[in-house]
């Protein structure tokens, strides 16, 4: 059986009291299934920096079955960069790291070229990148083990793209680029819509962005895909 990724992908939501109730409702839930993250599922959240060091230490003395990831990372290392986050400061917390998602190359002019250097400083961290494309023409650096289609169509909108699409995408990844070993699918992914993507040959999971923000219905992605 494929291992399925189901990533959360916070954006700038939460305060750190959202945080803890989203997590203690995670906690109650995984307890009523405790083979989860163990085998075929690896549960992954993502939430701006700031919670990151609240929900790794959450995550560690409740011996949840969730791993972090961060949503970017510099392309600078130390020094005379404010406001970046290096990949030092955030190698206590994190083992993924989303780069190049939709809203970054629009809001924040990320090109191709950074998105290239961003995954090079994730992998000298040792962490795992998720790059996010938005068609199967988005160029995919060198190295990424993890991809994520995401049609800019799809996301936040409620209206996904079709599992044959998505699995025709990640197909195609997979052949053009043979480094990539997981493709998952993101956009508008929800409980009910989830395992049509994930039943799909060569789609190894969904990156959820508004649905994972509510602990109940992000359960219930993980528990249907
Ligand atoms: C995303 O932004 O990565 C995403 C998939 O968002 P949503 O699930 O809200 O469409």
């Amino acid at each position: 059986m494929k291992k399925l990724f189901i990533i959360a992908n916070w954006k700038a939501n939460k305060t750190e009291e959202e945080t803890l109730i989203w997590l203690n409702e995670i906690k109650e839930l995984l307890a009523e299934k405790p083979s989860y993250g163990e085998g075929d599922k690896e549960i992954v959240v993502c939430p701006p920096f700031t919670l990151l060091p609240i929900l790794s230490k959450f995550i560690k003395s409740n011996q949840l079955p969730i791993r972090v990831g961060s949503q970017d990372i510099s392309i600078f290392g130390q020094g005379a960069y404010t406001g970046e986050v290096t990949a030092a400061m955030l190698h206590d917390f994190v083992s993924f790291c989303i780069i190049g998602h939709s809203e970054r190359r629009k809001n924040f002019n990320e090109t191709d070229e950074i998105v290239s250097k961003k995954v090079e400083m994730a992998k000298g961290a040792g962490f795992l990148p998720i790059v996010c494309v938005q068609s199967e023409e988005t160029p995919v650096p060198e190295g990424s083990a993890i991809v994520a289609y995401e049609p800019i169509f799809a996301i936040g909108t409620g209206q996904p793209d079709t599992p044959e699409d998505a699995e025709k995408v990640a197909k195609n990844i997979k052949v053009k680029y043979p480094f990539v070993q997981h493709v998952l699918y993101g956009g508008s992914v929800n409980g009910e819509d989830v395992k049509s993507f994930t039943q799909m040959p060569s789609v190894d999971g969904v990156l959820v962005g508004g649905a994972s923000l509510i602990a109940a219905k992000f359960m219930q992605i993980i528990e249907n895909s």
